[in-house]
């Protein structure tokens, strides 16, 4: 077994009761297009690969790969992509597999914001995730308005997805323990139709940045520049009110009674929706 190196966020997963319910909650099928990401050792891999007959997985530690194949060789047919998740095309990948892809993955926790936003990016081509992260992001992605915990990752990833956390896990059943407590959580892309328009991704992404940025502010206060008091009010939404009480619904409707022309210049990717 290989020494698990930290900064590739290497934690294996060990425990066999928890690699089954995880393997359960993803509920792979023959012919499934599966795609996992980081398949390290092969704990997901292995199990997904024997039901789905043949799949892909994107690593990007050189030391983990012909190991992996050779432990693959006799389950099934297992590509392997030695890459940076974060550069491979998941909707050319879709394409070239003739439908829309199964994601799965323990996510490396140095760099799953990048990988969720990466992924959501290419939402049309993917069927649904299956991600382990941090349960503290994991419950600010599934957060109501209202709550503490509730701010841009939860609007953004809401946005997009539907979102359902499936179990916790706790550092016990990795190698080596993780600080903190992680979490599974199955995100399935909403229809095209009901996600907002791509032309208002960048000033959705500045109003929703710009309210959270002021949590305790009014939205009159944390939007100026953005929108005014009527603006806010003609949108729908209560000018008195706070960022954290909004719906993700209600952060559209003021994206789009903004005026593109008020856009932020350097507004920053999507992807650092941390907060
Ligand atoms: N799936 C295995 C398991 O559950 O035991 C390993 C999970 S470990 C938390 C994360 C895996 O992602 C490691 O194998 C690591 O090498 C790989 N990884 C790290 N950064 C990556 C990146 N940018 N792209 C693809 N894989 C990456």
């Amino acid at each position: 077994m290989a020494r698990p190196k930290k900064h590739y966020g290497q934690h294996f997963l060990h425990e066999r009761g928890v690699i089954e319910r995880i393997v359960a909650a993803i509920t792979p099928r023959p012919g499934d297009r599966i795609v996992e990401i980081g398949p390290g050792e092969g704990a997901l891999t292995l199990p997904l690969l024997r039901v789905a007959g043949r799949m892909t997985a994107i690593e990007l530690d050189d030391d983990l790969i012909e190991p992996l194949r050779a432990r693959a060789a006799s389950v099934g047919e297992l590509e392997i992509i030695h890459a940076d998740a974060l550069k491979v095309d998941l909707t050319a990948l879709a394409e070239a597999e003739g439908g829309k892809l199964r994601l799965a993955g323990n996510l490396p926790y140095y760099v799953s914001s990048p990988i969720l936003f990466h992924c959501l990016a290419h939402a049309d081509a993917l069927a649904d995730m299956h991600f382990m992260l941090q349960k503290e992001v994991v419950d600010r992605m599934a957060a109501a308005p209202g709550g503490k915990v509730y701010g841009r990752l939860s609007v953004m990833l809401q946005l997009a997805c539907k979102v359902e956390p499936l179990l916790r896990v706790a550092p016990g059943a990795f190698r080596p323990p993780p600080k903190v407590d992680s979490a599974v959580v199955r995100l399935t892309p909403l229809p095209t139709a009901q996600r907002p328009d791509p032309g208002l991704a960048r000033m959705l992404e500045a109003v929703v940045r710009a309210a959270f940025g002021q949590r305790r502010k009014t939205l009159t206060n944390a939007l100026h520049g953005l929108l005014d008091a009527d603006a806010i009010r003609a949108a729908g939404i209560d000018p008195r009110a706070r960022a954290e009480t909004i719906a993700p619904a209600g952060f559209v409707a003021l994206a789009q009674a903004c005026n593109p022309a008020d856009l932020p210049h350097g507004t920053l990717p999507a992807h650092n929706a941390d907060q």
